[in-house]
C-alpha cells in the first residue's frame, strides 16, 4: 500500500491526477488508507477517472496486487445519478449512496442523531462475546453523543452480568464500581465515556499540532501532562480517572496466581456483594431462611459464611496447618485477604498463600452453592482435596515453577 501512496504522490506532482484541496492552506488529498481499504478522492472529471484506473493497471502490474473493480462504488456529490453512472462505467465500478459504512462508521449522514448511530451499536450487541473497548476508537474522531454513550454502556453491563435486554439480571455491584480502576478498587473496566474523551483529545492535540495536516492552524499548543510539550492518551486517561473515582481506604490485590473469576468471588465478598441468603433477603427476593444451611445456627452472611462458621473455622485450621503456618486469626473476611502480610513470609511465599485463600474463598462458595441449588453436602477432606489440586495446577503453570512437584506441593514445600 506504501507503494500505491507513492503512485499516487508522483502522479499529483506530475498533474497526472487531481485531488481534493481542503481550504486555501490545506494540503491536497488524493487517497485516504485504512488497512486494505482505500478511498480515491478526485476532482469530478472523466480525465481524472481515467487517470486513476490506469495507476492502478500500473499497481496492479508491478504489485501484482489486482483491485477487484466490481467491488468498488463511486460515490458523488453535487452530480447527477447519469454523471455518476457515466464515471462508474469509465472505472468499471458500481455507483455507491450517501450514507455508507467505512470502517464502521456511517460516512455522509449526520452523526449529531442518535438514530443514525443504530450501525454502531448494533455491531456492539453483536461483538459483545468479544468485546474491546477499542472498538470505538473510530468514534474518537465525531463526538458520540450521550444518549450513544448510555446505551454502548448499558450493553455492557447486560453482558458482564450476564442478561439480556429483554431480561436485566440483578446487578450486584454498581456498574461505576465495576468500571472503576483497580487502585481504585474496581475491575478496572474503564468508561467507554473516558476512553472517547481521550481519544478525542488526542484528535484535538493533532489537530493544534501537526504541521501540514489536513487540519493544521498556526497557533501552537503545548500539553501541560507528566511529558512537557508532549501529548499521550495515557495521561489524559489517568487525569480523568483522578477526577472521577476517590482512592479508597481498602485496595483489593488480585492476585496473578488464581484466575480473575477466582479472584472475583473474594473482591464481591469484601465488598458484601455476594448473594448470600442476607444479601438476598436484604433486596426483598424471599428466601425460605436466611440462617445458614451448613450449621443452622447462624445468618447466612459474608462475614458468617466465610469466617465465623464452623466450617470455614476448619478449614481454615486445615489450611493453615498445610501451609505450616499458625493459626489464622481472622476476625472478618478482610483479615482473611491480608493474613499472607503479617505471617513474615517471603514475597513468593506470601503470594502463594494469598492465592491459597482465594482458592479456598471460591471452592467453599461454589460448595455452598452446590449445597442450597443441588443439595450436595459439603465433606471439608473433598473441599481441601480440591483446593490442593487447582492450587497446584494455577500456582504450578500461572506462577511459571516449572520444578514443582505434587509431593511438595502437599508439603507446602514451595
Ligand atoms: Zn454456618
Amino acid at each position: 500500500m506504501e507503494a500505491l501512496s507513492c503512485m499516487m504522490k508522483r502522479a499529483l506532482d506530475k498533474g497526472l491526477y487531481r485531488g481534493l484541496k481542503c481550504g486555501s492552506e490545506g494540503p491536497v488529498l488524493s487517497h485516504l488508507l485504512y488497512a486494505d481499504d482505500v478511498i480515491f478522492l478526485e476532482e469530478w472529471t472523466t480525465l481524472n477517472a481515467l487517470n486513476l484506473s490506469r495507476i492502478l493497471r500500473c499497481f496492479y502490474l508491478v504489485s501484482g496486487l489486482g483491485i477487484n473493480l466490481s467491488k468498488c462504488c463511486v460515490f458523488g456529490t453535487e452530480v447527477n445519478g447519469f454523471e455518476k453512472s457515466q464515471l462508474a462505467m469509465v472505472l468499471g465500478c458500481r455507483v455507491g449512496d450517501f450514507p455508507f459504512t467505512h470502517i464502521g462508521l456511517m460516512v455522509g449522514r449526520n452523526m449529531k442523531g442518535v438514530n443514525a448511530w443504530g450501525p454502531v451499536v448494533e455491531l456492539f450487541r453483536k461483538r459483545l462475546t468479544r468485546w474491546k473497548a477499542k472498538q470505538l476508537s473510530f468514534g474518537g474522531r465525531v463526538t458520540v453523543p450521550e444518549g450513544v454513550m448510555d446505551k454502548l454502556e448499558r450493553l455492557r453491563r447486560l453482558f458482564f452480568w450476564g442478561g439480556s435486554e429483554e431480561k436485566a439480571k440483578m446487578n450486584w455491584v454498581a456498574w461505576d464500581k465495576i468500571m472503576a480502576p483497580i487502585e481504585y478498587g474496581g475491575l478496572g473496566l474503564g468508561r467507554l465515556r473516558d476512553v472517547n474523551v481521550s481519544l478525542l483529545a488526542k484528535w484535538w492535540w493533532r489537530f493544534k499540532n501537526e504541521k501540514g495536516r489536513l487540519w493544521w492552524k498556526d497557533d501552537r499548543v503545548v500539553w501541560l501532562g507528566d511529558k512537557v510539550g508532549g501529548f499521550s492518551v495515557r495521561d489524559i486517561k489517568l487525569k480523568i480517572v483522578a477526577n472521577v473515582y476517590t482512592e479508597p481506604e481498602f485496595v483489593f490485590d488480585w492476585n496473578r496466581l488464581v484466575p480473575r473469576k477466582v479472584s472475583f468471588v473474594a473482591w464481591r465478598a469484601v465488598l458484601d456483594r455476594l448473594p448470600t441468603f442476607v444479601a438476598l433477603a436484604k433486596r426483598n427476593i424471599p428466601v425460605r431462611s436466611n440462617l445458614c444451611p451448613v450449621c443452622d445456627e447462624l445468618e447466612a452472611s459474608v462475614e458468617h459464611i466465610f469466617i465465623s462458621c464452623g466450617l470455614a473455622q476448619s478449614l481454615w485450621c486445615v489450611i493453615s496447618q498445610w501451609c505450616k503456618m499458625p493459626d489464622f486469626f481472622l476476625f472478618s473476611f478482610r483479615d482473611l485477604l491480608e493474613v499472607h502480610k503479617y505471617l513474615r513470609l517471603s514475597s513468593i511465599k506470601a503470594n502463594i498463600l494469598q492465592a491459597v485463600c482465594l482458592i479456598a474463598t471460591w471452592c467453599l462458595w461454589k460448595k455452598r452453592n452446590d449445597l442450597v441449588h443441588s443439595g450436595v453436602p459439603i465433606q471439608l477432606p473433598g473441599l481441601v482435596q480440591e483446593i490442593k489440586v487447582l492450587g497446584f495446577l494455577w500456582v504450578k503453570n500461572r506462577g511459571k515453577m516449572t520444578s514443582l512437584t505434587w509431593e511438595n506441593w502437599c508439603r507446602f514445600k514451595v
